[in-house]
């Protein structure tokens, strides 16, 4: 061995630092092995938003939680698709509802401040132990305490000074006084920031950046451009890794453990291809290091395997101007609906992002569904985001040269630019209209949810103020009004 440490972690993603910080509170010596450039994972370009039950904030405002209540929920939602599988035992869950407590706990004691989102609901609430909050997310963090090292802090897609329960707010700019207010007061605290020398970060750079900075203080040992190629077994048991260094082999002791936090495979297509077919590595927005390097080497080791097929996916617009942009809360919203290949429309557009992900590729199985279409009408248009473009705004030409955008004056026009039966476009378009007009998806149950409301429109009421209304045709349900003029994106 080239060099010894009691532990070494695999990877900088949040379980990476949270278990260096453990090791180094026992007195240990941990250093953290990371490919890139750059620290923080996937975890610090995520939304940073931790799912965790019966948790300190939710019992401080009186909101009632149990682990029993949690663990109720977690096994109705994991037991309805996959079943009991090696990486989700009940044991298993029961840990992480156990632990994710006195993980936020510990990691408050470390410095680190958290606080809960205002909403967020559980994303299958309608499950037994459901509930409208459990979130807990990392304050905002002035990314330059980070010194030098904030330039190793891997940046967080989004650039906004917000908290990311609040950005959620932003793409109602058009139609929200809250969301112009959040505007504004992101704008004052840019300003503020570059007169006082501080610049904000959010979600999961932000989580990321205090966890960089808690590992540092505590004597966390970083090495970046450091790419595991080998786990070393001795024994029967894993003693180290080997990294490349100066182009020779060096060898890394772990006299305690090795922890592989290496992430998915989000960047190997071969892996792709293999374990979830039909999907594309140019579509996702996971860090470009995550290419399944352990996974890998695990299997040559020996190592059993397990849930290969499962992914957190997250639908994406491929607009021809802004890459992969993320859909989710963009189709959730009034006036669209999405259909396959074959213009019927076959899932509830509005719930989790897993479920629509699942609900797609197994479509795909039967009737080609990837890509999908979706179908929006002038009011869409002039209301939500679509893509990487503002409300109202006028699409860029690109869109309509790719063939990414389409639009027509009737259905059975935009089902002809889309090639798909103009008969079935219509029928599937008016029953999702009936549906919209008695405020009841009966096919899907868009809107059923507390989660899928909380992601349409929230401006619109529930419910239609009276029958004779101008608006009572279509505002039944806040995620599935009537359409009217059309166009089509996949
Ligand atoms: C845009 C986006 C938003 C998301 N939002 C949320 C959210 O709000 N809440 C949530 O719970 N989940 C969210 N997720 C999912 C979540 O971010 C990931 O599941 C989680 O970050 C994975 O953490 P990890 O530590 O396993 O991997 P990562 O954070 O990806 O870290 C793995 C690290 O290992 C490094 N690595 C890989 N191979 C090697 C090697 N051979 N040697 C050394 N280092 C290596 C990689 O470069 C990478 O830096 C989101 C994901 C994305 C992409």
């Amino acid at each position: 061995m080239d060099e010894q440490f009691d532990f070494v972690v695999v990877g900088s993603g949040g379980g990476s630092m949270s278990a260096a910080l453990v090791m180094r509170e026992a007195g240990k010596s941990v250093l953290v092995l990371e490919k890139t450039d750059l620290l923080g994972g996937s975890t610090a370009k995520s939304g940073g938003v931790m799912w965790i039950p019966n948790n300190r904030f939710n019992a401080a405002e009186g909101i009632e939680d149990s682990l029993e209540k949690a663990e109720e929920y977690l096994n109705a939602v994991v037991e309805a698709y996959p079943g009991d599988a090696p990486g989700t035992s009940r044991e298993k869950r029961r840990t992480y509802i156990v632990e994710a407590n006195a993980m936020i706990d510990f990691l408050m004691r470390k410095g680190i401040p958290f606080e809960k989102a205002p909403k967020w609901p559980d994303y299958y609430d309608d499950r037994p132990g459901g509930m409208l909050t459990r979130t807990v997310h990392a304050k905002l963090f002035n990314v330059n305490e980070l010194g030098e090292w904030k330039h190793k802090l891997r940046p967080n897609s989004f650039p906004y000074p917000l908290p990311i329960f609040d950005g959620v707010m932003l793409p109602l700019i058009k139609r929200s006084w809250t969301a112009r207010r959040l505007a504004v007061t992101m704008t004052l605290r840019n300003w503020l920031g570059k007169l006082t020398g501080k610049k904000w970060v959010t979600a999961g750079a932000a989580l990321q950046g205090r966890m960089l900075q808690a590992a540092l203080n505590a004597g966390v040992e970083f090495r970046t451009g450091a790419e595991v190629k080998e786990i070393v077994v001795a024994n029967d048991a894993v003693t180290g890794v080997v990294i490349e260094k100066g182009g020779k082999q060096w060898q890394i002791s772990a006299r305690l453990g090795v922890l592989l936090n290496a992430g998915g495979f989000s960047h190997n297509q071969e892996m792709r291809d293999q374990y979830i077919p039909h999907t594309r590595k140019e579509w996702t927005h996971a860090a470009e290091g995550d290419t399944g390097d352990m996974h890998r080497e695990l299997m040559r080791i020996g190592a059993a395997m397990g849930q290969m097929e499962e992914m957190v996916g997250n639908q994406m617009f491929m607009s021809p101007t802004g890459g992969p942009v993320g859909a989710q809360m963009q189709l959730a919203k009034p006036h669209a609906f999405m259909v396959d290949q074959t213009g019927t429309r076959y899932m509830n557009e509005g719930g989790s992002y897993m479920l629509f992900c699942q609900s797609m590729l197994e479509r795909h199985k039967t009737v080609p569904a990837v890509p999908s279409w979706v179908i929006m009408d002038s009011q869409f248009k002039r209301y939500h985001m679509m893509a990487d473009s503002m409300p109202g705004s006028n699409k860029p030409a690109e869109w309509f040269s790719s063939g990414f955008l389409k639009t027509a004056p009737t259905i059975e026009e935009l089902a002809g630019e889309i090639d798909v039966d103009p008969a079935t476009l219509k029928a599937t378009t008016e029953r999702f209209n009936t549906f919209a007009r008695n405020g009841k998806d009966e096919d899907f149950g868009r809107g059923d949810r507390e989660y899928d409301k909380w992601l349409g429109d929230i401006r619109r009421p529930p419910t239609p103020r009276s029958a004779r209304s101008r608006k009572a045709r279509s505002t039944r349900c806040r995620s599935c009004p009537a359409m009217s003029a059309l166009s089509a994106a996949r």
